[in-house]
């Protein structure tokens, strides 16, 4: 295990047990240099405890990287809650769940993730503070799309040399919370839509509402566009989808877009720019964690937008270097937390 944690370059794991309720918990800090350490709590059926733990250290780094570079006060962490095979009392399992992140003093803030609920953290809110992304901190949907808007229109800026979205042909996969938020901005700010989705009533409202073309899912990928935006699953970006590509730019919402490590670099050999997923799909975690620290509406929408001017600045350095972007990213992040670390130490000392 401590192996798992150093390849990962996490520092500490907790585990909490609660017998009466079935609650399993495993905590994973990744950092806190930066300030207390934020993440989701899957609650998956997990096979076994391994399994578990390989999850939960897996993701913790990832959370410390985004929350770097959207340049908030936060550390890395994630939570998995084995979801009991046996019928279980959800709410009792989430009180103790609760419980259980309070004994951690808010070195760890608690979120939604998958199989997790906003009533979830509703619940867990009556146990811990240390908690966000309840129901009256409000969807973070709409904050992703704000981020997302502000990533794709540095990208087109930086990358293509267009001051504005005006006559962007844009292939949106995917009308689901943030997909069809997003596609609202782009058609007001005058983009060409190609969408798809796999309800019949989303692509209807976009043609309606605006003008969109729509194409069968497996179609998106060979749009002749300017931008390919992929806002639905993950790991769509494979050796199969990146050789159909008829793009400039891929800049949308989607979590793990790129299958394998080595599909950033297949879209670098074919000229794409592409808007590394951690940063472009940040909107959410800002708003979730400067909503948690009280912060006014339009501080966290500034945040937001910065979102566009980081990765502005990124693109500028993978062209002039000529590196993938995503490399310099995660040299950013590595910084900024090293930096982080000798500041805390030299302020402990
Ligand atoms: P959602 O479930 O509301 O929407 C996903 C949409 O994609 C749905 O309309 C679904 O029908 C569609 N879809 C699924 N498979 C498809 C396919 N093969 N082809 C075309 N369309 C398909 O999810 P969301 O909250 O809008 O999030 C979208 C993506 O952005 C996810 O990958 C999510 O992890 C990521 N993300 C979301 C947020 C947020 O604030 N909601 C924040 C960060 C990242």
């Amino acid at each position: 295990m401590f192996r798992q944690l150093e390849d990962a370059g996490l520092t500490d794991i907790h585990i909490g047990l609660d017998a009466a309720t079935g609650m399993r918990a495993i905590v994973a800090i990744h950092s806190t240099a930066r300030g207390p350490a934020i993440g989701g709590c899957r609650f998956l059926h997990y096979a076994t405890e391994e399994a578990a733990l390989t999850d939960v250290i897996r993701l913790a780094r990832g959370m410390s990287y985004k929350a770097a570079l959207a340049d908030l006060p936060h550390g890395g962490g994630k939570a998995v809650l084995m979801r009991p095979d046996r019928p279980f009392d959800r709410k009792a399992l989430m009180q103790a769940f609760g419980r259980f992140v309070d004994t951690l003093g808010g070195r760890y803030i608690t979120a939604v993730d998958s199989g997790s609920e906003v009533s979830d953290m509703d619940v867990i809110a009556q146990e811990t503070r240390w908690v966000s992304c309840t129901s009256s901190s409000g969807d973070p949907s709409p904050y992703t799309a704000i981020g997302v808007l502000s990533g794709i229109q540095a990208f087109v800026k930086a990358g293509l040399g267009r001051p504005t979205l005006s006559g962007l042909r844009v292939a949106l996969q995917g009308l689901g919370h943030v997909g069809m938020n997003l596609a609202q901005k782009l058609h007001e700010a005058g983009a060409h839509l190609v969408v798809s989705d796999l309800e019949q009533s989303r692509l209807d409202r976009a043609v309606q509402q605006f003008g969109a073309r729509v194409v069968a899912p497996e179609a998106i990928y060979a749009v002749d566009c300017d931008l390919f935006c992929p806002c639905g699953l993950g790991a769509i970006l494979n050796e199969n989808t990146i050789a159909q590509l008829r793009c400039r730019i891929v800049a949308g919402s989607a979590n793990n877009q790129l299958a394998r490590e080595e599909d950033g670099e297949r879209l670098r050999e074919r000229g794409i720019f592409y808007a590394p997923d951690y940063i472009i799909n940040s909107g959410g975690l800002i708003q979730v964690a400067m909503q948690h620290a009280g912060a006014p509406e339009q501080a966290i929408i500034d945040k937001i937008v910065g979102v566009g001017a980081t990765l502005e600045r990124l693109l500028s350095d993978a062209i002039r270097l000529n590196l993938p972007i995503e490399k310099l990213a995660d040299r950013l992040a590595e910084q900024r937390l090293l930096q982080a670390g000798r500041a805390s130490q030299h302020h402990a000392a």
